[in-house]
């Protein structure tokens, strides 16, 4: 924290301001800094990078490998742009710059790159050390309440406690987070300040998440908490591989959450599944023709628990329907889960409202970088890897201003 002497005064000016310690406000101090500008770095909670710690708790998945070339149709929206940010620090990039700070990164068996050890703690810690060595100060316990226009820049306020700071910069880097896991400090609660300047937002929804469904309680008592492998998905006229756990609220897993845009564009949203997507429904009929009963077809078919406990929940009468159900069983989706248990969120600035230094066009000096911006990805590394590259781009931008 500042100190209380400063902390009423008007700051120094500064070069650049960056608001928000995640890792794209991390990334967007540190491009800054390298390209020679004195950075300071405001964040609300008590410590820098929380989500970043969060995301490393089931292993810290950095990017991906597959090529380059295919990281844009991952955003969906707006590939051009991405196909630049992604020139600026791409996969690649990524991963050197992880070693540059002495943590190996490795392949998993998904295409997945993840940190040696997997966790985000110590990438972190040589990070914000990095950040330092190269000047950078990091204030934390400040909220951003708004900026205006001054002669020289923006003017930035900020508050703690009690107390409400104002502080000049040339240029400004917002990398403020979505609004997933509030408690991290991602609570989306930065709009208003950007509202009042004229900035068009799409609302947030929540992306890479859980659906409801409305299980009969046979399936509960059979079948919850069980994984559901190895599975082709459809919605929407897409379908993923991937796999699903039935939840005692409906259903969690990669193959909804890479669905999960489609679904959220569906009246009705549904899932068809397939369980033994590798195996021809001519196959499936030819291993059960010596068999009468279905629990021996199941077996034959090498069915998970999970996927006999759904089948067997619909009515089915002969072998013909069953592998019907078996190729194409639908599951109907009620609503997603609440946006503060998603992994990610959808919404945020409008790109219409960036231009390809990812400044805002209405407040010239002012750039944006991260999750607060309106893209998604799925996981596999395409979050942190989006947070990187437009970190890098808004800081280097943010540098070169004025
Ligand atoms: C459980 C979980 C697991 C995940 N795993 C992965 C993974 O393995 N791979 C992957 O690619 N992605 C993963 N993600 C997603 C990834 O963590 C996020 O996409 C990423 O952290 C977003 O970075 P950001 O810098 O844009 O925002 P954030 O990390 O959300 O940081 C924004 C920062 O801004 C601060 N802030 C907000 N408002 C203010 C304000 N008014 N004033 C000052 N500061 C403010 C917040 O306190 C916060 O520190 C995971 C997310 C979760 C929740």
């Amino acid at each position: 924290m500042l100190s209380q002497e400063l902390s009423f005064a008007r700051l120094q000016p500064e070069r650049v301001i960056v608001v928000g310690g995640g890792p794209a406000g991390l990334r967007a101090a540190e491009v800054a800094a390298e390209a020679g500008a004195r950075v300071r770095l405001f964040e609300a909670q008590r410590a820098a990078g929380r989500k970043f710690l969060i995301a490393g708790r089931g292993g810290l998945n950095l990017t991906h490998s597959e090529p380059v070339e295919n990281f844009p149709q991952r955003y969906r929206a707006e590939p051009e742009l991405w196909r630049a940010l992604l020139g600026a620090f791409g996969p690649d990039d990524l991963r050197a710059w992880a070693e540059a700070l002495e943590v190996e990164t490795f392949k998993g068996t998904s295409g997945r790159i993840f940190p040696r050890g997997q966790k985000a703690a110590v990438l972190l810690r040589a990070w914000l050390r990095r950040l330092r060595e190269r000047g950078v100060e990091i204030e934390t316990g400040w909220r951003w309440l708004g900026l205006t226009k001054s002669d020289d820049g923006w003017q930035l306020r900020f508050s703690s406690d009690e107390v409400e700071i104002e502080v000049e910069a040339k240029s400004v880097v917002l990398a403020l987070g979505g609004s997933s896991w509030p408690e991290t400090g991602s609570d989306g609660k930065w709009t208003s300040p950007l509202a009042a300047h004229g900035v068009e937002m799409a609302p947030f929804v929540a992306a890479n998440c859980g659906w409801e469904v409305a299980w009969p309680a046979s399936v509960l008592e059979r079948a919850e908490g069980l994984p559901l492998k190895n599975l082709a998905v459809s919605a929407g006229g897409e379908t993923v591989s991937g796999e699903l756990l039935i939840t005692h609220y409906g259903l969690e897993g990669g193959a909804v959450y890479r669905l999960g845009p489609l679904l959220r564009a569906m009246s009705a949203p549904a899932l068809q599944i397939d369980f033994k997507p590798q195996v021809s429904a001519e196959t499936l009929r030819a291993r059960a023709k010596q068999f009468r009963q279905p629990n021996e077809w199941y077996r034959a078919w090498k069915l998970s628990a999970g996927a006999i406990a759904l089948l067997e929940s619909a009515a089915f009468s002969d072998l013909e329907a069953t592998i019907r159900l078996v190729k194409n069983f639908a599951v109907h989706l009620s609503v997603p889960r609440p946006i503060a248990e998603a992994i990610s969120s959808a919404g945020g600035v409008r790109w219409s409202e960036l231009d390809d230094r990812l400044m805002l066009r209405r407040l010239p000096g002012v750039f944006l970088a991260g999750e607060m911006i309106d893209w998604e990805a799925p996981t596999g590394g395409y979050l942190l890897q989006g947070c990187f590259s437009t970190g890098t781009v808004a800081g280097k931008a943010a540098a070169a201003f004025g």
